[in-house]
């Protein structure tokens, strides 16, 4: 079997004395979905930022067979690592069409073809290309900052709770945009605490607790996993039906 695309090994992040992650090893094949579950405060978005080089973690970390540990941010992004942030960080005063070319900003304006392949792939973002992003629906903006960061062409995307604050039907959009990502060959990260949701459409599944990995899995296994169901999926599951 050919090596992982994302391969990290005993990655540990500390806030001042508090460790926020310890000792997390996970790897991610190309152009697979995997999910990393975890409750408010589990270490998920502190995983995250350290693979993206915005905090300093020990422990091994190489994509494509690179070591990454010392690499700044850009270097990473260049490596083809993605990072859409919870908070989605889209420009609200432009406008979506221009929110995209930014995404395309480390080429230098050598990817115009790039904005005709992402209105394919969201037609609603090609109908409001000219409205200001900041008056886009929660869905939409989750969906312009999907199309934005794949305007940076990378080769792993990484999501920090893209259904966070959406209603069931534009999550079940947003991870059906996930899967045809996959199918177009991006591997994706999927940091989620929906764990129904983002086991629908992952490949693998890791559960985070305190900053360790308690639990992982291929995605059905972990779907029919009894302590997934009571801690995660039976919360939800109540949560859903209201
Ligand atoms: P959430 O779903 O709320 O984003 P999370 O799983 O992403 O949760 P993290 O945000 O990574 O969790 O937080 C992990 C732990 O680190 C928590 O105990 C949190 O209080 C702590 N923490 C996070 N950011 C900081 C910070 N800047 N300084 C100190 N402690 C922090």
């Amino acid at each position: 079997m050919s090596a992982p695309l994302l391969a990290i090994r005993d990655l540990r992040v500390a806030y001042g004395k508090v460790e926020a992650v310890r000792g997390v090893s996970l790897t991610v094949e190309a152009g697979r979905v995997v999910t990393v579950l975890g409750a408010n405060g589990a270490g998920k978005t502190t995983l995250l930022n350290a693979l993206m080089g915005v905090l300093p973690a020990t422990g091994g970390i190489r994509f494509d067979g690179r070591d990454l540990a010392r690499l700044p941010v850009e270097e990473r992004v260049d490596l083809g690592l993605s990072l859409i942030p919870e908070r989605r960080e889209l420009f609200g005063s432009m406008s979506v069409e221009d929110n995209l070319r930014l995404g395309a900003f480390r080429f230098r304006g050598r990817n115009r073809g790039d904005l005709d392949a992402m209105f394919a792939l969201f037609p609603r973002l090609k109908e409001r290309r000219r409205q200001l992003a900041g008056t886009l629906s929660g869905g939409e903006r989750q969906m312009l900052a999907m199309a934005r960061a794949l305007m940076g062409r990378p080769r792993l995307l990484m999501l920090d709770e893209p259904s966070l604050g959406l209603a069931p039907l534009i999550v079940a959009e947003v991870m059906r945009t996930v899967a045809r990502l996959r199918d177009e060959g991006v591997a994706v990260l999927l940091v989620e605490q929906n764990a129904r949701a983002a086991l629908a459409v992952a490949d693998h599944g890791f559960v985070l607790d305190g900053g360790a990995v308690v639990l992982e899995g291929p995605s059905a296994a972990l779907q029919a996993d009894k302590r997934v169901i009571e801690t995660y999926l039976g919360v939800l599951a109540a949560d859903a039906q209201g």
